[in-house]
């Protein structure tokens, strides 16, 4: 017998009927159409969306067996969705699932050339506007322990988008940590290695946006089928979805879609799934899927490279003195130290200065408030001696004692933090030490921070304290 659509959708109704409840196989699965076959792939047609996602959500497995066993373990179905029935004058509306890619030739409405993310139409993968910035790259991403892990799997994620059990990525952090920058160099990366890939990246501000303005003009389908067509969809800064109930639903859908489809998925956000508030549960749970990983605030090294490399691509040269100085100085965010940096060759370039410690503090002054401030030398040797209760003279002196050492090591961490002096100056004014021992003393306090959760306790209590009296 030949093999036509219709013989097999029955035969997959057959298949189906002995799964389901009479009920339920009259309302969901009597009204299919069956299109067409083509090769293993059947195509069905659906009188809804909604109807779409029902079956999507509740009858994946049934569906499942079905076309296995009358197509063999290859074969594969697509929806023929009706989002307009249609009337006299004009022939119903259908769009394509899940290749999206290959649309029915009744949305191919215009041929003009504006591929801006919500055109509705077949798309060139390539002409796509993955919005993304081509300076951000996995070469100038300085990897360090604060951000390993996510590098890591950030470069394996571009190697086999949607191949890898990190699917989805979710990466997080505080602020200025890289998170951007990581996941457009995984965008950046894919649509090099990978030109047939279709990448798309966009912040929760477009996605929201574009999302309420679909929704006011009644094009969700199109807005839908849009993000549907994408290998890769990148969405930063997730967090601001937060209590958008609406906006999480159609997220939650098109996230389905994608990972069901074998499609990769990297969001970002300024903490884990586990403490955001106001999402969804079953987005949650969700977003835990694959893999989560975090960028922390970089550390001493890893800020020195960052502006070596940065002052280096502009062909200008640092003083070490200078480059240590803003490693241990800007510890706001890396975005502060972007605009230090970009202050500095403003001033090394066009004003001819020459990039020294003045003018790396006076640069430091106009572009990162918070810095200054009242806490002085004496102030916060006095109160670092009164808590760990050691004579002043001591955390001042030479005494190796590691009672004395400690606490010396924090005032010094501290000066560091709250005051502008340079390390040579720090140094000096705990009996006249070197810068080296300055820096010897910022790291090991950042590295006891991240081993003994205790004195972390502590260091922070203390900064408290002192933030205080500012
Ligand atoms: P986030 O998105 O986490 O707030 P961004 O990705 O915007 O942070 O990073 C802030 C700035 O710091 C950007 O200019 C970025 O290029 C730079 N940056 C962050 N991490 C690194 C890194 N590991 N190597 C080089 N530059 C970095
Ligand atoms: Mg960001």
């Amino acid at each position: 017998m030949e093999v036509t659509y219709g013989t097999v959708w029955n035969d997959c109704l057959e298949v189906i009927r002995e799964q389901v409840e009479a009920e339920n196989f009259n309302t969901w699965f009597k009204p299919i159409v069956p299109l067409r076959v083509d090769g293993d792939v059947l195509t069905i047609q659906v009188p809804s969306q909604f109807f779409y996602e029902w079956l999507e959500e509740n009858y994946v497995p049934v569906l499942r067996k079905a076309i296995h066993t009358v197509l063999g373990p290859t074969g594969r179905l697509e929806y023929s969705v009706i989002v307009d029935s249609g009337n006299q004058t004009h022939p119903p509306v259908a769009v394509n699932y899940p290749n999206t890619l290959r649309r029915s030739a009744v949305n191919d409405v215009s041929s003009s050339d504006d591929y801006s993310p919500f055109t509705y139409k077949a798309v060139n993968p390539q002409k796509i506007n993955s919005r993304l910035n081509p300076n951000y790259t996995f070469d100038n991403f300085v990897e360090g322990d604060c951000n390993r892990l996510a590098r890591s799997a950030g470069v394996a994620v571009a190697k086999k988008p949607g191949v890898t059990s990190f699917n989805p990525l979710m990466l997080y952090g505080g602020v200025g940590v890289g998170k951007t920058h990581l996941v457009q160099a995984i965008g950046n990366e894919i649509k090099n290695n990978l030109p047939d890939k279709v990448v798309l990246y966009v912040d929760q501000n477009d996605f929201t946006n574009q999302f309420l303005d679909a929704l006011q003009n009644n094009k969700l389908q199109e807005f839908q089928n849009f993000y549907l067509q994408v290998d890769l969809l990148i969405l930063d800064d997730v967090q601001f979805l937060a209590g958008r109930e609406k906006t999480q639903e159609m997220f939650f859908h098109i996230f389905n879609q994608l990972h069901q489809n074998g499609k990769q998925i990297i969001m970002t956000s300024d903490c884990p799934p586990r403490d955001m508030k106001g999402f969804q549960e079953r987005l949650l749970s969700r977003f835990k899927w694959g893999l989560t990983a975090d960028l922390q605030e970089p550390d001493f090294e890893t800020k020195l490279v960052i502006i070596n490399r940065k002052m280096k691509a502009d062909g200008i040269e640092i003083p070490t003195e200078v480059a240590e100085y803003l490693a241990y100085s800007v510890d706001t965010n890396l975005r502060d130290m972007e605009g230090v940096l970009n202050s500095l060759i403003f001033h090394a370039t066009l004003l001819k200065k020459e990039i020294d410690l003045e003018l790396a503090k006076e640069v430091m002054k106009n572009i990162i408030k918070e810095i200054q401030t009242d806490v002085s030398v004496d102030f916060i040797q006095k109160t670092v001696s009164e808590y760990f209760k050691v004579e002043l003279e001591a955390l001042k002196g030479k005494l190796k004692k590691r009672e004395f050492v400690i606490p010396r090591q924090v005032a010094m961490y501290f000066c560091k933090r709250y005051t502008q002096l340079t390390l040579a100056l720090i140094g000096e004014n705990f009996g006249g030490r070197d810068h080296s021992t300055v820096i010897h003393a910022l790291e090991s306090v950042e590295d006891m921070m991240k081993t003994d959760m205790n004195f972390r306790a502590t260091v922070e209590e203390l900064g408290k304290k002192l933030k205080m009296r500012m």
